[in-house]
């Protein structure tokens, strides 16, 4: 990416045909489709790229089985078709980058010999709704093999288990090389500037956006023909500052997750519980050293706390523990992470665990604003082709074809499965390191390790437990547009995820190569980490958990 100070200069000074509200997954995509279109295109987020619920979810790339249940049980067409649209995006997410995406093995384990053919059935559509994007046939593991693939599962009453593939992703930094690819192909993207009101021409349309620099405090415009919302959750109050008239029609949902150490229940399979006390299922999912437990489905209000609560936190283990042989305790999470849906829904739909995970484009008449909302990750980059065709349409240029279907991301070029071998042969490094840098930056590691020839004590790491080095938090500063401590730890490097306690070790470290790299006045290294810290710190006391 461009230094921030250029990237800022080229959205102030340039006339462009599309301006992107959001740099969640919704509109990295969009500004990517609509940069490769031709369109001359600026993507402005509020806070950081993929802050949002981007980087929060469960991290699969699914069509989304309970969705298909619930679309077979209440014979909803629209909801299959949206099952069937996610299958064909798996396929593109996963060749697109296949540093961050992979095809997963998931196991449902059954206790009755009805639930298994119950189960088998529903999975046997799964793979013909998903036709030859099929990733592996689902089918019967007997309960031998299951034990083998999950020696961690309760063996009491176990027939076996229902497999089935789906496919697995890192989140944040998949969103972080959809704006990397976007910057790469003449893009303009800058982040920590939230769009506070719009420009309107004297035919009522909207022109522009007054976008305010939360690192500078500075307030500058953004002129643009076309304006695309793609905010997420602030989808409605984006919308109101174009035409307050607009009815709101977001229904947030929040979810949580926890993650423990992948040793707790081992076996590289992913565990699917396929029935909780509300209905719905949950996911305990091996990912980065890691078991990813999740998630939850309650919907949000202003009130909402951004943190895990200790009574979602204890929901999520009453769910798993009956299938383990050895229950998880709460005291052993290493960290959790908390998100809210942007769902969208008609009026009076109000529970959010039953609204279907579609999106929907609007054009405002009135303003000229093009929404984009709902959806979910795996289907992103469909939601963006036809969010730039409505854009295309109402700028009167010809419709051309989205390039995104295939169009391999940042770091993609160069790697195969053998990367992380060769660079921890070729650079001496310790073997989770070269698979952490292999697996977050693909073939741009190469040029975090060409910076130890600038300074070698770069190759240490930020936390005596954390596989993160110095040198990535040098290149995410320089080269990816990471402002603060927790755009570092939390989005570029992962390091929030894999362990609270370990980040708050790194923080003043962080901080430190922070401050030396943008020249911040003294002073900001302490509050910045006392910043993190109390964030942190707060999280770990939610769920009792010690303090550092
Ligand atoms: C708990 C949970 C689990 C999930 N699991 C999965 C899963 O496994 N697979 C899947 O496919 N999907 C999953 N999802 C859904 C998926 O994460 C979301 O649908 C997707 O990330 C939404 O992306 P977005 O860009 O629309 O929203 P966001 O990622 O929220 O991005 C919106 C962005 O807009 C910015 N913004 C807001 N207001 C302004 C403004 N005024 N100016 C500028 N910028 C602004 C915000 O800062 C934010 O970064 C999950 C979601 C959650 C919460």
């Amino acid at each position: 990416m461009k230094p921030r100070t250029a990237a800022k200069v080229a959205a102030q000074e340039s006339q462009f045909d599309v301006c992107v509200i959001g740099g969640g997954a919704t509109g990295a995509g969009c500004a990517l489709d609509a940069q490769l279109r031709g369109l001359r295109t600026v993507l402005i987020e509020a806070n950081d790229f993929a802050s949002g619920a981007s980087s929060a979810s469960t991290k699969l790339v699914h069509g989304g089985v309970r969705y298909l249940e619930q679309a077979v049980k209440s014979l909803n067409l629209e909801e299959l078709r949206m099952v069937k649209h996610a299958l064909r995006e798996r396929r593109f997410m996963l060749s697109n980058a296949p540093y961050l995406a992979r095809a997963a093995h998931f196991l449902i384990p059954v206790y009755s010999w009805l639930r298994a053919g119950y189960y088998l059935a529903g999975m046997k559509i799964y793979d013909l709704i998903a036709g030859e994007g099929n990733l592996f046939p689902s089918g019967f593991v007997s309960r031998e093999e299951t034990l083998k693939r999950l020696p961690g599962l309760k063996s009491d009453g176990l027939r076996g288990a229902i497999s089935y593939s789906d496919g697995q992703f890192d989140d944040a930094r998949y969103n972080l090389a959809l704006v990397e690819t976007f910057v790469e192909s003449g893009g303009t993207a800058l982040n920590h500037a939230p769009i506070t009101a719009f420009a309107f021409a004297e035919n009522g349309k909207i022109n522009g956006a007054m976008v305010r620099d939360a690192i500078t405090g500075e307030n500058f415009r953004v002129k643009a023909r076309k304006l695309v919302n793609a905010t997420g959750t602030g989808t409605d109050l984006v919308r109101a500052l174009a035409n307050p008239s607009l009815p709101s029609r977001m229904r947030p949902s929040k979810g949580v997750h926890l993650f423990f150490a992948a040793e707790l229940f081992p076996g590289q399979d992913a565990l699917l519980v396929p029935q909780t006390e509300d209905g719905r299922v949950i996911f305990a999912v091996p990912w980065q050293s890691r078991l990813l437990v999740g998630t939850t489905d309650d919907p949000a209000s202003d009130r909402t706390r951004m943190l895990v609560e200790k009574e979602e936190a204890n929901y999520l283990l009453r769910q798993l523990n009956p299938y383990l042989a050895q229950p998880l305790r709460l005291e052993q999470a290493l960290s959790g992470m908390s998100g809210l849906r942007p769902l969208v829904a008609g009026p009076r739909q109000t529970n959010t665990s039953k609204l279907i995970r579609d999106h929907e484009v609007e054009v405002d008449q009135v303003s000229g604003l093009v929404s984009i909302m709902g959806g979910k990750w795996t289907t992103y980059r469909f939601m963006a082709e036809d969010t730039i065709d409505h854009v295309q349409r109402e700028l009167g240029v010809p419709l051309t074809d989205s390039a995104t279907k295939h169009h391999p991301l940042a770091g993609s070029a160069g790697f195969d499965e053998q990367f992380s071998n060769r660079i921890e042969k070729e650079y001496s490094l310790a073997a989770d390191i070269a698979r952490h840098l292999s697996g977050k930056f693909g073939s741009r590691a190469l040029q975090i390790l060409q910076l130890l020839a600038e300074n070698a004590s770069w190759n240490g790491r930020i936390a005596p437990e954390l596989p993160v080095v110095q040198a990535e938090i040098v290149f995410c500063v320089r080269n990816e547009m990471a402002e603060t401590i927790e755009d570092l730890l939390a989005r570029r490097t992962g390091a929030q995820l894999y362990d609270w306690k370990q980040s708050l070790m790194a923080a003043p470290l962080a901080a430190q190569l922070l401050a030396q790299e943008k020249e911040r006045k003294a002073g900001y290294t302490a509050a910045a980490v006392e910043e993190y810290s109390a964030k942190i710190n707060g999280f770990l006391t939610e769920l009792g958990l010690e303090k550092r």
